[in-house]
């Protein structure tokens, strides 16, 4: 009798220890990429266009993507990704748009949405996508803190990439900022989905 409370004891110790992490570490989209991977950092980079309506975030964008090209530096956790800007749209797999798409009553900040080459939309629990659109919704991301921009973008990235919402995680850049994000960058769950979804690049 004593050994089964022990031994319950231990299970219900063991639960405990190991449901927080495994839980919402991360959120994928049934583990869907996007094809060709992240960059297999700096061996075959990826491109990012930025169209004219979004050109003037020279600072929430740039350093949206250093943020999440740097992970290994800056966090201690080496990703695959490596994007770089490229003014041909041909080249890019990630286009970056801003327009007041939905107006600032939808308290939406931003859209993401993923594609096939033939520019077919991908519903994306059930299939890869060669290439995502990110549309920054303007009267509400411009709202925002410059802190909260530059988070915004990253989160989104994330979305292209194949990450989806965490919103049981405030300290991952996958939660949305409506669910209390507090950080506006990549950090280790987020960096860990990224290896998990490109263990090859
Ligand atoms: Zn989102």
């Amino acid at each position: 009798m004593k050994k089964n409370v022990y031994l319950a004891l231990l299970l219900a110790i063991t639960c405990v220890l190991y449901l927080p992490s495994a839980a919402g570490a991360y959120v994928t989209f049934n583990d869907h990429v996007l094809n060709g991977g992240v960059g297999s950092w700096g061996v075959a980079d990826r491109y990012y266009y930025v169209f004219e309506g979004a050109q003037g975030y020279t600072s929430a964008i740039p350093n949206a993507v250093t943020d999440w090209n740097n992970t290994g530096t800056r966090i201690g956790v080496t990703t695959p990704v490596s994007f770089l800007k490229t003014t041909s749209q041909s080249a890019s797999v990630m286009f970056i748009h801003a327009a007041n798409y939905f107006g600032s009553g939808s308290g939406i900040i931003a859209e993401t949405d993923q594609w096939t080459s033939g520019g077919a939309l991908v519903d994306q629990y059930s299939s890869n996508w060669h290439h995502g659109r990110i549309r920054l919704n303007t009267p509400v991301f411009e709202s925002l803190s410059t802190y909260n921009r530059e988070g915004s973008v990253a989160h989104e990235m994330g979305h292209v990439m194949g990450l989806g919402e965490n919103n049981s995680k405030p300290g991952s850049v996958m939660c949305q900022l409506g669910s209390g994000r507090t950080v506006n960058n990549a950090q280790k769950d987020d960096a860990n989905g990224i290896n998990h979804l490109y263990p090859n690049g």
